[in-house]
């Protein structure tokens, strides 16, 4: 069971959610604000954050951003908005997870419970090599040729699932799913810009690969340079 802290300033839905996920087992705490909710996430450092984007204080996407400065606790955000821009930017923000209102308490907790598996799942494994990148995923850091590259959320994670799959096509489909946690919408700027992304990092191109090769109308592959 997990230790939650659940941001949510409707007092009804509050209520629901903190009695959902304790009925489960879980140790909750909650805050109505921002401001408290950030004060409480750093003092308590709980497993998993459920975060509403409607605060009365400051916008809960601004929170998940203040709560990525200094935690890297996984984070479900609680949205009304059920648009795809609008979860594309959530997640590229940090978000882990996502739950559309109104959810139910079973939702909820399935959602933590969810949640919680991927990050063990996760801690399992300490270090991912391939060529001269290595990836230490506890510390989320990557170094290249033994220098450190600095990466954001989604670059590690997208790296991660690529080196853990190494030497084998791994699809766009395959991505969205496991590093944006989200069904292919045919609309792939967001895999393309993140590839790029890292491939400047890598040192190479599309077009002069060393690393990343891309396998058109398929998806793509790490390898180590030979
Ligand atoms: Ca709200």
């Amino acid at each position: 069971m997990a230790s939650v802290f659940v941001v949510e300033d409707d007092h009804q839905i509050r209520e629901l959610a903190v009695r959902a996920l304790a009925d489960a087992g879980h140790v909750v705490r909650s805050e109505a604000t921002a401001m408290a909710a950030l004060q409480g996430i750093v003092d308590s450092a709980p497993d998993v954050v459920v975060l509403d984007l409607g605060l009365p204080d400051l916008d809960g996407g601004d929170l998940l951003r203040m709560i990525r400065a200094v935690s890297d606790v996984p984070v479900i955000v609680a949205t009304a908005r059920d648009d795809d821009s609008e979860i594309v930017r959530l997640l590229d923000a940090g978000a882990d997870e996502y739950v559309v209102k109104p959810y139910s308490g079973a939702e909820l907790e399935a959602r933590v419970r969810a949640l919680q598996r991927r990050v063990q799942m996760g801690g399992q494994a300490r270090t991912l090599t391939v060529g001269g990148i290595v990836i230490d995923l506890r510390a989320r850091t990557v170094e290249i040729d033994g220098a450190v590259a600095t990466c954001n959320r989604k670059e590690f994670d997208l790296l991660a699932y690529l080196a853990a799959n190494a030497g084998t096509v791994v699809t766009r489909e395959e991505l969205y799913a496991e590093v944006w946690r989200q069904p292919y919408g045919g609309a792939d700027k967001t895999i393309d810009v993140h590839l790029s992304w890292l491939r400047r990092k890598l040192g190479e191109t599309a077009a002069e690969p060393r690393y990343l090769h891309t396998v058109r109308g398929v998806g793509v592959k790490l390898i180590a340079p030979s």
